[in-house]
């Protein structure tokens, strides 16, 4: 975040770049690593294009070939969270009403989540371990 943030500030909000000058480019919270916020609700990095669809700030530096890293994994990962345990990753669907739409479309795309997500996944986890898990969901089919 500290080496891109210079490419990433001229895609951001002016209200993202205050909170990111008042709070810092990430705080921590019980030990893990957060996005600041603004005012307690938005992302600092949340951007709004002319449809007012709301997108990612840094993932626009990455499209726009400014950045070489997408976004935190955490948001890239996302409805997918990763807990950690001593001894093993704990991977979850995280229900949200808000993605209902999403779901349902996936749905109707017959597009399962841990496809939708299947770059995240990768990189989090590697493609050995992406070959597995689909191996293992068409053993469910
Ligand atoms: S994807 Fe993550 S970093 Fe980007 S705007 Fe959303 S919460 Fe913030």
């Amino acid at each position: 975040m500290l080496d891109i943030y210079p490419k990433v500030k001229p895609f951001l909000r002016p209200e993202g770049i205050k909170a990111i000058e008042d709070q810092g480019l990430f705080i921590t919270n019980e030990g893990e690593y957060e996005t600041p916020l603004i005012n307690k609700k938005d992302c600092a990095f949340v951007i709004f294009d002319d449809k007012n669809i709301a997108k990612c700030g840094i993932e626009e530096a990455y499209n726009a070939g400014k950045i070489k890293w997408k976004k935190p994994i955490s948001c890239h990962l996302y409805p997918i969270r990763i807990m950690e345990y001593s001894e093993f990753s704990a991977v979850n669907y995280h229900h949200w009403p808000i993605c209902d739409d999403a779901c349902a479309l996936g749905k109707e795309l017959q597009v399962p989540v841990y496809k939708f997500v299947k770059e995240a996944l990768i990189r989090k986890f590697g493609e050995d371990w992406y070959a597995e898990l689909e191996k293992t969901a068409k053993s469910f089919k």
